[in-house]
């Protein structure tokens, strides 16, 4: 009784966890927006976003305009940050940018794996 559920205990919400939407659905995580100018909170579709943004597009730092327009007339001006979550109930997170650095061992490190993965596949 009391304690946290081993099984539930969220993996946090890190770029090695998951790097790109694709990942990101697999891992079923949740994906929102919000605009920092009007507050806005949107949930991302995150199959709608791969259709459009591709499976490999990396939502890490990205700042996408709002597309809110207030009373019929007034386009928001503000940019969208991502947030995630990677398990109900659990605190969103905001996607922060990614140094170039650590992307670039992000990537070596998922080469390395498909890599790895397939010459499993071959033995
Ligand atoms: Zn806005």
């Amino acid at each position: 009784m009391g304690g946290q559920n081993p099984e539930y205990a969220a993996t946090p919400v890190i770029p090695a966890a998951a790097l790109t939407l694709a990942e990101m659905l697999v891992q079923g995580w949740a994906l929102r927006t919000q605009c920092k100018k009007c507050g806005t909170v949107l949930k991302v579709h995150l199959p709608s976003a791969i259709a459009v943004l591709g499976a490999e597009a990396i939502p890490w730092g990205r700042t996408p305009p709002c597309q809110v327009v207030s009373d019929h007339r007034f386009p928001c001006e503000g940019r969208l940050t991502y947030l995630a979550r990677t398990k109900p109930h659990t605190a969103w997170k905001p996607l922060h940018k990614v140094a170039d650095r650590e992307l670039a061992i992000l990537r070596d490190n998922r080469i390395a794996r498909v890599r790895h993965s397939r010459q499993g596949a071959d033995d």
